[in-house]
């Protein structure tokens, strides 16, 4: 097989990704080429794409690097963001790892649609094929390895982990990022994406209460759209209640919550 001659990192606009920016500006990594696939600025944690605008664009400019956000074009040319499929009149579309009444989450398409694809449809378009795949590095560290699954290879593609390799840790991550005079990023993801941890729909209900309420909002015209079809209730936490009642407002939670909820599995998202 040719040596994959195109490199990119999936940059999801997180600590994660944004260590790994560093460490090609520092040519600790050989990657000059960051592909970001956004969801769509209705979509993502709106904190992600003014950090991606204030301080990870301009990083990466003053190093020689590549950072191109990408959107999710349809074939007329527009642009479909995930909320934007998500409440389209008369959908029945549920792309999202919804919760069902059992708390576990189902089947999703968005990770695919929105972001496999996109970059995957960017990297075809520079030159991957099959027999010349690009290498695409994802920003999965050693802590949360498990996410590290090549469950979606594409055929124009070969994932590589650069953190895994550097046996680098989140902690790890921020500290490099706060040393190259970076803020640490925040989170990054769907401000309504279902694999929230209820810590993380407290934080969004105590300070941001308005994309709070856009998410109880979302919820509940997905769960009307159920009830004209004669479907049961669908939710974006766990707890089988509508996310108002799920996560009370003014309450502290504690930390009384199963470690492995909370992260997308693939690393495409949350990283
Ligand atoms: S962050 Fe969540 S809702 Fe958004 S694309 Fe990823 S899995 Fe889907």
């Amino acid at each position: 097989m040719t040596a994959p001659s195109l490199r990119s990192i999936s940059y999801g606009g997180g600590v994660q990704s944004t260590a790994l920016l560093v460490l090609a500006a520092q040519q600790r990594i050989d990657f000059s080429l960051f592909l970001m696939a956004n969801v769509g600025d209705d979509s993502e944690n709106p904190a992600t794409l003014r950090y991606i605008e204030e301080h990870a664009r301009p990083f990466a400019a003053e190093h020689g690097i590549e950072l191109v956000v990408l959107d999710r074009v349809k074939r007329d040319g527009s642009v479909e963001t995930l909320m934007g499929r998500l409440t389209r009149p008369g959908s029945r579309s549920l792309p999202i790892p919804i919760r069902m009444s059992n708390g576990a989450p189902g089947q999703r398409s968005c990770t695919a649609d929105f972001k496999i694809k996109v970059i995957g449809k960017e990297l075809k378009r520079r030159g991957a094929t099959a027999a010349a795949p690009a290498t695409i590095g994802i920003g999965i560290s050693v802590d949360e390895i498990h996410r590290a699954n090549n469950r979606r290879v594409e055929p124009h593609e070969v994932i590589t982990y650069p953190l895994l390799d550097l046996g680098l840790r989140r902690t790890d991550c921020a500290r490099i990022i706060r040393d190259a005079g970076l803020p640490v990023p925040p989170k990054s993801s769907c401000f309504f994406c279902p694999f929230h941890r209820p810590e993380t729909w407290h934080d969004q209900r105590r300070d941001e209460p308005e994309l709070f309420e856009k998410s109880c909002q979302l919820e509940e015209l997905l769960n009307k759209r159920r009830d004209e079809l004669g479907k049961d209730h669908v939710y974006l936490t766990r707890f089988n209640r509508p996310l108002r009642e799920a996560i009370p407002d003014g309450v502290d939670l504690l930390p009384m919550f199963d470690e492995a909820d909370g992260l997308c599995d693939s690393g495409w998202c949350m990283t």
